[in-house]
């Protein structure tokens, strides 16, 4: 079972990266162990790269983050190595607490109750620069504050054609907008009206939209349907959206994602550092190691991306070997270990 949740700011990312293998014959990626169980997964990763013999040297960056001006930046070697690499690998980071500080996720860009499905493989895409996250509220008299909602046909255009190019690149038959076009008949509407014009560029892909609302009812009830589907939508419904998803298929530690940009990508797990487990062995890798079979396939390494992920798979649908999240009792170097040895 699979949701990926591919957010994007890139008008035709689909296999545009740009890295060039070294001397070695290796790709460096940029690597953001980040916070929490961050270390943890992130040695997962490396194990069971260096046990299927992935091109890939890591370049391990430090991102702690400094005040600039008053506000919360990325060190400029960090930002540098991405620059140079062209992609990176992210483990998750905590947002620091206190004035001054703004989450560092956004500065570089629970596990549910409910009982897993299977068989689920959606693609959930985001626009993730404006909408309701544009940051633009202020008080109109005491009491009484607004919040704007920013959609512009310029970001619109770029997330709808990334779709489409996306759903050619992993043989999905239909591209479905997401959107509340009744109500939001400004905002919305220009989204709905971009995807309509940019599907006349894309006549093999098929084309529909649906309610919000429906949509989550719908997927909560039976999510196979929307299995040959790439669902596309602006940015407060897909980061909503994608959370109620990763339910579906057993929490957030399965549920991997990326950002694609023009020019440097950043993969990594939908989940945040886990401060309550870490440092325990208990963390499940699964959502950084699908995040980076994503960096694989976006970087052309087919085939390395393609004998890890059943690898992974095949250790899940076992079960010999789970994490507690999943109701096992393996510990994280304890799942790698099973991975690697069906690798
Ligand atoms: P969280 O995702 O870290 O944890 C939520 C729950 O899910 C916890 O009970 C945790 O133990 C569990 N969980 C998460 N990942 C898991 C994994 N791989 N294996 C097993 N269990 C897992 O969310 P939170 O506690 O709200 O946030 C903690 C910190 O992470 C905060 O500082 C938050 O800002 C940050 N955060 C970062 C990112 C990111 O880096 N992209 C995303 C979300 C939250």
């Amino acid at each position: 079972a699979q949701i990926r949740n591919v957010s994007s700011s890139s008008e035709d990312a689909v296999a545009k990266f740009k890295g060039q293998k070294g001397a070695d014959g290796k790709f460096t990626v940029t690597l953001i162990e980040g916070d929490g169980i961050g270390p943890e997964i992130a040695q997962s990763v490396k194990d069971i790269f260096e046990a299927a013999k992935a091109p890939i040297k890591w370049e391990s960056v430090d991102v702690t983050p400094i005040l600039k001006d008053g506000k919360t930046a990325i060190p400029d070697e960090a930002i540098k190595s991405v620059q140079k690499n062209f992609v990176a690998l992210k483990g998750p980071l905590a947002t620091p607490v206190g004035k001054g500080h703004v989450s560092l996720n956004l500065t570089l860009r629970r596990t549910f109750n409910l009982p897993p499905y299977d068989n689920v493989d959606t693609v959930l895409i985001r626009e993730n620069t404006e909408g309701e996250y544009s940051g633009i509220e202020h008080v109109v008299v005491d009491g009484v504050v607004q919040s704007i909602k920013l959609i512009t046909k310029e970001a619109s255009e770029r997330v709808l054609r990334f779709a489409f190019q996306y759903a050619q690149s992993i043989q999905k038959k239909k591209v479905r907008v997401v959107h509340k076009a009744t109500i939001m008949k400004m905002s919305d509407g220009l989204f709905l009206n971009t995807a309509r014009d940019i599907s006349k560029d894309f006549p093999d892909v098929e084309f529909d939209a649906e309610l919000l609302d429906n949509s989550c009812l719908k997927i909560v009830t039976d999510p196979t349907p929307y299995n040959d589907k790439v669902l596309v939508m602006p940015n407060l419904y897909g980061d909503i959206l994608s959370d109620m998803c990763a339910g579906l298929i057993g929490g957030l530690g399965l549920t991997p994602s990326g950002n694609i940009g023009d020019e440097c990508s950043i993969f990594e797990a939908v989940h945040g550092s886990a401060p309550d487990i870490a440092g325990k062995g208990l963390a499940n890798p699964t959502a950084l190691l699908l995040s980076s079979i994503m960096m694989l396939q976006h970087m052309g390494l087919h085939d390395h991306a393609n004998r890890i992920q059943k690898a992974i798979f095949d250790t899940l649908a076992e079960g010999k070997a789970l994490t507690g999240d999943l109701g096992g009792k393996a510990k994280t170097h304890e799942y790698a270990e099973a991975i690697i040895k069906r690798l």
